[in-house]
């Protein structure tokens, strides 16, 4: 057993005697002088998908084209968490659960800042998928879960950073379709396809979701 316990809600709550403290600025303030845009948008879209899918590229267009439109937006990507706050965890089941459940709470804190947070994260089992879900939900939070569809032969042909030729050559255990499953979505909010789409219509796919959401204002040029 690791540094933390993890098999139900109980287990992982070490904290006793702890009260949660009711700020004095409300979502609806934060929302007035927060970005170009009046009201709040905090939210969080969590795209979950195979390496290689496209998770990364779609979430850092969608950020770069979020910020020149002065609409606050900030990406986590798995990547980028493992390489500082989860830094101390592999792949085993275990670990990938804490990972996204500590992701999930980042995330959650920077969209009840009001930023539109764009998580990029494999996340291959559905039940920590829920659980990202849930933690949104519990505070009245937006949560949408996005699946970045793109099969195994494709993405093993994009094979982006090299880590499914690693993979199948053994050198990475617990990689996801190879060593290890993916559990595809049984309803995500929005399913975007890669292999159909260019990244650039991906995008635009995600954007438009937004706005029928009512997420975004509509910025985009209407043709
Ligand atoms: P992931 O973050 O899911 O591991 P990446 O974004 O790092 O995936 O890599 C996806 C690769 O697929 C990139 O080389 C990207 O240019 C390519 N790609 C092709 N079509 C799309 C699309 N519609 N959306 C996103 N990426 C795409």
């Amino acid at each position: 057993m690791g540094i933390y316990l993890q098999d139900d809600d109980n287990q992982i709550n070490r904290s006793n005697n702890v009260t949660v403290q009711s700020k004095h600025v409300s979502r609806e303030m934060r929302g007035k002088i927060f970005g170009k845009f009046n009201g709040f948008r905090g939210c969080t879209l969590w795209l979950t998908g195979l390496s290689g899918a496209g998770k990364t590229s779609i979430a850092f267009n969608l950020e770069n084209y979020l910020i020149k439109n002065g609409i606050p937006a900030y990406c986590l990507d798995g990547d980028n968490m493992r390489s500082g706050l989860n830094k101390n965890l592999n792949f085993s089941k275990e670990d990938r659960k804490e990972n996204i459940r500590r992701s999930a709470e980042v995330a959650k804190l920077f969209a009840d800042s009001g930023h539109i947070t764009i998580c990029s994260f494999v996340s291959p089992f559905s039940d920590d998928r829920f659980l990202a879900r849930k933690l949104h939900q519990e505070v009245g939070l937006t949560f949408f879960e996005i699946f970045i569809n793109a099969s195994l032969d494709v993405c093993e042909s994009r094979d982006v950073k090299g880590l499914y030729k690693k993979a199948r050559d053994g050198i990475i255990n617990s990689f996801t379709g190879i060593g290890q499953d993916y559990q595809v979505p049984i309803n995500p909010d929005l399913v975007l396809d890669t292999e159909k789409q260019t990244l650039e219509q991906s995008t635009t796919t995600l954007i438009k979701f937004l706005e029928d959401k009512k997420i975004l204002p509509t910025l985009r040029k209407q043709n």
